[in-house]
């Protein structure tokens, strides 16, 4: 009853698809539409075996020294390895939808793009082999205004799927850093000592896969894993929903 209730509702009342805007049907459980979805664009190998950066073509991997990209022969990397579900374009899909997410509050858009993320893993991640899922943690003042955490929203769906617990009193992100900008150097820069293990006991010895929405240059996540990996945890290993070209 209440499911055609709410067909009906549907009907008078066409949710609009975030993205493109033409109705969704009623049966999608989704806030995008089919053929946006059809534009994500799946990150795909060969990729850099650390850090996942698509190479631009198989003979550019044949190239390329261990098949790792410039930045991480050249720069201290602490996490293991990072993969992300899909590629966050200028003007994409994904973008948008990330968007949507942080700054239009569609937390039940994040359910989804995590659940987008659980699919994505296999072949990807091996989330169940990680002893704890820790979302990149805003400074609690961001956090306040925004209402919520994207990474812990998108943290909690693969944790559903894959029965791994969500840490997320280990890590703090003790310094309010200025919004993103600029080249690698001004992001590493930007995050140094932004992050503080409070909680040191909850992470010794484990394997822990840190969750956020973009990668840009990675130095957040790597800034994470080494204040991770220094507190003692065996491993950090790094999954995130988009990673930027
Ligand atoms: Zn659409
Ligand atoms: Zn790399």
């Amino acid at each position: 009853m209440r499911e055609l209730a709410a067909a009906f509702l549907h009907l008078l009342f066409p949710v609009p698809c975030l993205v493109c805007s033409s109705p969704l049907d009623a049966q999608g459980r989704s806030m995008i539409c089919g053929s946006c979805w059809m534009k994500v664009r799946p990150s795909r190998e060969p990729f850099c075996l650390r850090c996942g950066w698509p190479f631009p073509s198989p003979q550019a991997v044949l190239l390329t020294p261990e098949y790792l990209c410039g930045p991480c022969r050249e720069r201290r990397v602490y996490f293991s390895s990072a993969r992300a579900a899909a590629l966050y374009e200028e003007g994409g899909v994904m973008r948008q939808a990330i968007l949507a997410l942080k700054y239009g509050r569609k937390v039940t858009l994040g359910r989804h793009l995590g659940a987008f993320m659980a699919e994505a893993a296999y072949g990807r991640v091996d989330v169940a082999f990680y002893d704890r899922l820790i979302p990149v943690p805003l400074h609690q003042k961001r956090e306040k205004e925004r209402g919520f955490n994207q990474a812990l929203i998108l943290a909690e769906a693969l944790s559903r799927r894959f029965g791994v617990p969500v840490e997320r009193k280990a890590l703090v992100r003790s310094r309010s850093t200025n919004p993103q900008e600029g080249n690698r150097k001004a992001r590493e820069e930007n995050v140094e000592r932004a992050f503080q293990v409070v909680r040191p006991e909850r992470i010794i010895g484990k394997r822990v896969l840190l969750i956020d929405d973009v990668y840009t240059t990675g130095a957040t996540v790597n800034e994470c894993a080494k204040v991770l990996v220094k507190a003692g945890a065996q491993e950090a290993a790094v999954y995130t929903l988009a990673r930027v070209l």
